[in-house]
């Protein structure tokens, strides 16, 4: 009897598709293994997600499986179930979720397990050889010197700088040989924890906190609401130790940019366990490996970005989400899946603990908590001795500022500096000025492809577009009426850190943004100087908001955030209060007192006076009310359509005839269609469609059931749409 499977494509379309079994494979494939099929003209690899004994194609019309590439399911059976409920509940489909879930190289038809692997070691020759005869082959002395330390993988090698050549030749002289051996799995962890250092004596709060966590079993989730510095990672290493000593693996998921050595080394000093790091800088097989030493149960413990949330363990223990606030969870390109949402919905899976910790809580999140769903634990103390800071606004309309800063700042500056402590001035702008103006005509040189003015970066001698990348040479006319006369307008970081080098020549300035920390290394390279007293001014973005623990900071400075209390996006006043809490807290992490000013021409404004009054927990339980009154997540449910075209009326339009296959009632309603907050994008206009609902499950009824037509509309193939269920970001 012939048999055929379903398989589950990396492609858009919402199907799973059938293919018929040839003879030649034998035993027929199992759920979750993967084959090779053809389709059209390509040959695609998917995940079998079902197999019949019937199918309804036409014989001639059904092709068979090329090939089968393992003979047991790829993940177990909670991630494949995970991943099956995240393609329903973003309305992608199985394949497309499933390429989110499984490294790439797997994807593209690596083995799952590897059986051996291949070293490269000295030679008993290499070692009496003298390095000397090296002097004119610089690459190779490079490679004898990395190999003389110890042997190295053939991974470890592939994904060094080293160059292939000089291994070449030094194997070629039989120096260094590569030999193969077949993989043991160390699990000895499981067997006895044995811990780096001592842990630090918990306070009162923080032991509180873990005898909660550890009393604990099954799933549950618990928000660990704690102020910054009061000790939130201290907790996740006592109740890692117990997970750990219960020969259980634990899962770490940090932000984007929280992914530091310095963070690393938290985890890895206090145990001596592998530790695998999952984030997108790795390489194909770095990836892989890392992925494996997760599935095995090699690694104690994982840590990682988002998308590390689909690490296979082989003895799941929990899953920590830190600064689960953070907006990098939510991926914003292709699939638009949140981790954090996700992390939940898998530790009800494999009956774990979920732990999501953060100084400023989501919404979403508190919500949760104060209703009951999830456990709610707090740390108001800062752990140690750190004290708590000081705040104040300065007001600076009518002042005079030299170059963003006021005179207060500046005087306050250097009271800090001069004795001797660092002093941290966050500017979310990067780049050495906002927009380029012309001082005759007032023009503002835009982007000719986006709504969006022209970022000067002087170092460069570019004017670049930070929405689409378009960059020219700083023009030397005025593209309006040709006057020379040409200025930046606006502050942003580099010319901020240009300033301050003037103001202050005895104190070294440097600047963290994403210009000056793309090349691999950068970041952590400053990061150590800081730590290291190197430098006793910081200028940067976003960047050195999060996570990141500077003892010396006594002084933090917030420039110019007046336009993130005016952004048209709902969740403006809430990120902006995440934003400064998250920046007062480099403040005063240590011994010393720590203060925090911030300039502002809108000094009376309400949600800056109730945040700095009441702190951000009080703020966020009023921003919560107000949501609720207005209906708006997480109170209700939101699900944004996007739409782009060349031409404005066929994204407008497509989105109107959508609009009329939703239901609107007094559970459901529907806004827009509307310009997009940047109503041109790289050319393209930009509309969207909003759609709330009172309900997640009528959202995921009132969906399943409009998709077809919506697909099936003759324009919609004329736009480029999307949709983003629970969108974190409006533009
Ligand atoms: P958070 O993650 O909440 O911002 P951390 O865990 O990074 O806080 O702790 C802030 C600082 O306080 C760190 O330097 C940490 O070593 C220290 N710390 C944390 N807990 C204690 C404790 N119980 N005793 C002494 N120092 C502590
Ligand atoms: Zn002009
Ligand atoms: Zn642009």
């Amino acid at each position: 009897m012939p048999l055929f499977v379903e398989v589950a494509l990396p492609v858009p379309m919402r199907q799973n598709f059938s293919y018929k079994v040839p003879e030649s494979i034998t035993p027929a494939p199992q759920r979750g293994t993967r084959v090779k099929v053809p389709f059209g003209r390509q040959q695609l690899i998917g995940l079998v997600t079902q197999t019949t004994d019937n199918c309804n194609l036409a014989p001639n019309q059904i092709k068979s499986i090329i090939e089968l590439l393992d003979d047991s399911p790829l993940l177990p059976d909670s991630l494949y179930k995970l991943t099956a409920w995240a393609a329903r509940y973003y309305f992608c489909s199985l394949g497309q979720m499933l390429s989110q879930a499984i490294p790439v190289a797997l994807r593209k038809g690596a083995q799952v397990s590897a059986e051996t692997t291949v070293y490269w070691t000295v030679t008993a020759a290499g070692k009496e050889a003298s390095l000397d005869t090296l002097k004119r082959a610089h690459a190779q002395k490079k490679v004898m010197e990395y190999l003389l330390k110890g042997e190295v993988t053939q991974d470890e090698l592939n994904s060094s700088e080293l160059s292939k050549s000089a291994v070449k030749a030094l194997q070629d002289k039989a120096w260094i040989e590569k030999t193969e051996r077949v993989n043991q799995i160390d699990l000895s962890w499981r067997d006895g924890l044995d811990l780096g250092e001592d842990p630090l004596t918990l306070n009162p709060e923080q032991a509180i906190a873990v005898a909660t966590l550890n009393q604990q079993s099954g799933y549950n989730t618990t928000l660990l609401e704690g102020i910054t510095g009061s000790g939130k990672t201290e907790v996740y290493l006592a109740l890692l130790e117990s997970i750990l000593k219960q020969g259980k693996q634990a899962l770490i998921l940090v932000p984007e940019i929280g992914l530091t050595p310095q963070t690393i080394s938290r985890f890895k000093s206090r145990f001596n366990v592998k530790v695998a790091v999952i984030h997108s800088g790795l390489t194909d097989n770095q990836r892989l490996a890392a992925w494996r030493q997760a599935r095995t149960g090699e690694a104690a413990i994982i840590i990682g970005t988002r998308s590390a949330l689909f690490t296979p363990m082989a003895f799941p223990g929990a899953i920590i989400l830190d600064e689960e606030h953070d907006a990098s969870f939510k991926q914003q390109e292709g699939v638009g899946y949140h981790a954090r949402d996700l992390a939940v919905m898998r530790g009800h899976l494999e009956h774990i603990p979920v732990i999501l910790g953060s100084a400023t809580p989501s919404l979403e999140t508190l919500q949760n908590a104060l209703s009951g769903r999830y456990k709610h634990l707090s740390l108001g103390q800062r752990a140690g001795n750190a004290e708590k800071v000081r705040q104040g606004i300065i007001d600076i309309s009518n002042q005079p500022l030299k170059t963003g800063l006021s005179h207060a700042l500046i005087n306050e500056m250097r009271i800090h500096l001069d004795a001797g402590n660092q002093v941290l001035l966050f500017l979310n702008r990067r780049g050495f000025a906002p927009a380029l103006l012309c001082h005759e005509c007032g023009h503002l040189h835009e982007c000719d492809r986006c709504d969006a003015f022209f970022t000067v970066h002087q170092a460069l001698g570019e004017i670049r577009c930070h929405h689409c990348g378009n960059q020219y040479a700083i023009p030397r006319q005025c593209h309006n009426c040709g006057s020379t006369m040409l200025m930046g307008q606006g502050v942003g970081t580099e010319q901020l850190a240009d300033a301050l080098e003037k103001e202050f020549p005895k104190h070294p300035v440097v600047r963290i943004d994403r210009d000056t920390t793309s090349r691999k290394g950068a970041l952590e390279g400053h990061l150590n100087a800081i730590h290291k007293g190197e430098y006793k001014i910081l200028v940067g973005t976003q960047m050195l908001a999060k996570g990141h623990h500077f003892p010396d900071v006594t002084l933090v400075g917030l420039l110019d955030v007046d336009g993130a209390l005016f952004s048209a996006d709902f969740r403006a006043p809430e990120r902006f209060g995440q934003l400064y809490t998250q920046v007062s807290g480099r403040a005063g992490r240590a011994r010393k007192p720590g203060t925090v000013l911030m300039q502002t021409h809108q000094a009376d404004n309400a949600i800056l006076r109730e945040l700095m009054h009441k702190g951000y927990g009080e703020f966020a339980r009023g921003q919560l009310n107000e949501r609720q009154q207005a209906l708006l997540p997480p109170a209700w449910n939101m699900m944004l359509l996007r739409a782009e075209a060349h031409l404005a009326q066929d994204a407008d339009n497509f989105l109107s005839q959508v609009a009329e296959l939703l239901p609107q009632n007094d559970d459901c309603e529907v806004i827009g269609p509307m310009p997009a907050p940047m109503d041109r994008k790289a050319g393209k206009y930009r509309r969207q469609l909003m759609f709330q609902t009172k309900s997640r499950s009528m959202m995921q009824q009132a969906f399943e059931h409009a998709l077809p037509s919506i697909e099936a509309l003759p324009l919609a193939k004329r736009c480029r749409w999307s949709l983003d269920r629970d969108p974190q970001d409006l533009l």
